[in-house]
């Protein structure tokens, strides 16, 4: 089964969202349909079942990036842990903060979220200019967990975000590419 091709059938691309001329890629049919979810899913969990890609833990990025990491993570067998936007953690944290296109942005974790040399997957699912994930690796790294691999759904290289983020020496997982 070509992948790529299966599962960019079921990303809805949404023009002038939120913004005009914005091409957002809308992964919910992905979710909604229970053989694609599946499918979607099984890649992930498949590659990180392997011993030595295999995490201690699952970091999520707020907010997709929970619903495709808790999942993962429970099939894994290991824990998840959220990233979220600045001010919705109860407990202490540590901070990233990163440049938008027009302002910035603040991510946030507990500071037991993840234990110092814990091998840690980040999750989010989409990569676009890659502010997003590299503040979450930086976070994971305040706190001395090891990111062992970046994945998302979706890349959109044009964009420089995974290139980016592969120089920071941060190895990137993807299944669909929009060029
Ligand atoms: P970046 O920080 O790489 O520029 O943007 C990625 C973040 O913004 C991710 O958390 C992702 O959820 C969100 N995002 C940006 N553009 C899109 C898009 O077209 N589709 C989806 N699903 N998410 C997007």
């Amino acid at each position: 089964m070509d992948i790529n091709a299966y599962l960019r059938d079921h990303i809805r691309t949404v023009p002038d969202w939120p913004a005009p001329g914005v091409q957002f890629r809308d992964i919910t049919p992905l979710l909604q349909n229970p053989r694609v979810f599946r499918v979607l899913i099984d890649q992930f969990v498949h590659r990180y079942m392997a011993p030595e890609l295999r995490p201690d833990v699952v970091a999520g990025i707020d907010a997709r990036g929970f619903i495709l990491g808790s999942v993962i993570a429970y099939e894994l067998n290991v824990g998840f842990v959220p990233i979220r936007k600045k001010g919705k953690l109860p407990y202490a944290t540590v901070e990233e903060s990163y440049e938008l296109e027009y302002g910035s942005a603040t991510v946030e974790i507990h500071t037991d979220a993840v234990q110092h040399g814990h091998r840690v997957l980040l999750i989010d699912d989409l990569i676009a200019t890659g502010g997003t994930m590299m503040a979450g690796k930086r976070l994971l790294e305040k706190l001395g967990a090891e990111v062992i691999e970046g994945a998302a759904i979706v890349d959109l290289p044009e964009l420089g975000g995974s290139h980016a983020l592969r120089a920071t020496g941060l190895p990137l997982f993807t299944l669909v590419d929009y060029a």
